[in-house]
């Protein structure tokens, strides 16, 4: 059965070896950018969520060339072979330079085309940079996607808007209304017995996808009513014998399977605490605003007076101080205290997450918190922030018009997110503020 085909359309320089680099997930060599060589290269295969494809990389077609005005030329091409032969495009732009009419003009033709197009902003490497994004909207050819290939950064939510266009895509039909789960941690703090106690009280749907070659099999199950998918169960039901410790924290994979969950579960050791990976794992999902929940395990080992949960809860929040909305779970996967608590909390945060709040009710918050705390002024300047609305969920993404983005101070936006999360809870899930300036 012929795989289904991804071109990769854009200019030079937008970032296009970076990204199929990192979604073949192996190096390819790519040769230099010389005048006049064609690059022989061109196809690549690549997986994502158990589905095969192959990746073209339309500019490794037409000899590249570092002469401007021959660009135009050649994305035409790229645009046009596109159109023939693959089943998804991924059209992509450069976030930093902004719209160019190159840009323009391939929009045009690949819009007229009705070929499904994603449009992929690259080099949007932080979360505020993503206003960077808007613009695209004026190539309409739909929402734009900000991704950074090169920092890896929402290359999974790129892989699902792929595949979600595959001809036959029955695999992925029913995965809107199911919650992704990741369990993150440390070797032996207790991720295999957590999962099986978790899954031994609901009926396992489905297990073993078919036809995956890696470790990453998926686990099915319904909890009252709600579906739910373990990401890479694998490596953790049938506890690998090999003593890696190493391999089987490895960043990548741990990385990957956050990338591809909406809720993140970091299992933390009772006795152990948090180390520096687990900061790591735990600060790269914040920043991909994934729900977190933070689970410590081996509860039973822990000598307890009245006090002990909370002296946990703070070290636990001064370790990790961008994660204090994140509840934690004191249990015991051995004893099976609270486990049964662990499936509700997963779909609490999902709704936390999902949680839309009407621009009225909001901008009541924005004018209290004002009344109680007006914008400083910078360097003798007022900043004005007009209204705020709320953008997307997962995370809840809010957009507030400000006269000059410049003028508010990162900490009066964490006071606006303290009144947030005080007046709606959005327990589990990062929220976002984006200042837009508006004059
Ligand atoms: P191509 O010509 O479209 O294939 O672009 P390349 O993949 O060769 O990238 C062009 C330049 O953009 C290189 O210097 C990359 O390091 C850089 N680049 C690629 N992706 C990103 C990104 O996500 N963020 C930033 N800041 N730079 C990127
Ligand atoms: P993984 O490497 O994170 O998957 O950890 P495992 O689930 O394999 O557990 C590592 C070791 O910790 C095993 O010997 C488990 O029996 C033990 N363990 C796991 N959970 C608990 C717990 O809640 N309490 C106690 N006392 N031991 C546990």
């Amino acid at each position: 059965m012929a795989k289904p085909l991804v071109a990769v359309v854009g200019r030079p320089n937008v970032g296009k070896s970076t990204l199929f680099n990192a979604i073949v997930n192996k190096r390819i060599s790519i040769v230099e950018d010389i005048p006049g060589v064609t690059r022989d290269r061109i196809y690549f295969d690549a997986e994502w969520l158990n589905r095969e494809f192959t990746m073209i990389d339309t500019g490794g077609i037409e000899f590249i060339t570092a002469d401007s005005h021959v660009i135009p030329k050649m994305m035409r091409l790229q645009a046009q072979l596109a159109i023939e032969e693959a089943d998804v495009i991924l059209f992509v732009v450069d976030g930093k330079q902004g719209v160019v009419p190159a840009d323009e003009e391939v929009a045009n033709i690949l819009r007229a085309s009705g070929k499904p197009v994603i449009l992929v902003v690259n080099k949007i490497d932080s979360v505020n940079q993503e206003a960077n994004i808007y613009e695209f909207y004026n190539l309409g050819i739909g929402d734009p996607i900000g991704i950074s290939a090169k920092n890896l950064m929402n290359l999974g939510d790129l892989l699902d808007d792929v595949v979600k266009h595959f001809p036959d895509g029955a695999t992925t039909e029913d995965e809107e209304d199911t919650i992704h789960v990741a369990l993150i941690g440390r070797p032996n703090v207790g991720k295999s017995s957590l999962t099986n106690a978790l899954l031994g009280q609901d009926r396992v749907i489905v297990s073993d996808v078919a036809g995956t070659t890696r470790d990453s099999i998926d686990t099915h199950w319904t909890h009252d009513d709600q579906k739910f998918v373990l990401i890479d169960t694998a490596g953790m039901r049938r506890k690998a014998k090999i003593d890696a410790p190493v391999e089987r924290y490895s960043i990548v994979r741990s990385l990957r399977s956050v990338d591809r969950a909406d809720i993140v579960v970091l299992v933390l050791d009772g006795v152990d605490g948090v180390t520096e990976q687990d900061k790591k794992i735990a600060g790269y999902a914040h920043e991909a605003g994934k729900g977190i929940i933070i689970v410590v395990n081996k509860w039973d080992l822990v000598e307890k007076d009245d006090k002990t949960t909370l002296r946990y809860t703070e070290d636990i929040y001064d370790e990790m101080g961008f994660l204090r909305y994140a509840p934690i779970l004191f249990a015991s996967a051995l004893t099976k205290q609270r486990i049964h608590r662990l499936a509700d909390l997963i779909k609490f945060v999902s709704e936390q997450q999902h949680m839309r709040i009407s621009t009225s009710v909001l901008n009541q918050v924005l004018s209290d918190a004002q009344n109680v705390n007006p914008v400083p002024s910078r360097s003798g300047r007022l900043p004005k922030i007009y209204y705020m609305t709320q953008a997307s969920v997962k995370p809840p993404t809010f957009i507030l018009f400000v006269n000059e983005p410049e003028l508010i101070h990162f900490s009066y936006m964490r006071f606006l997110e303290n009144r947030l999360r005080e007046s709606f809870g959005f327990e589990g899930t990062p929220i976002r503020l984006i200042l837009r300036g508006k004059k």
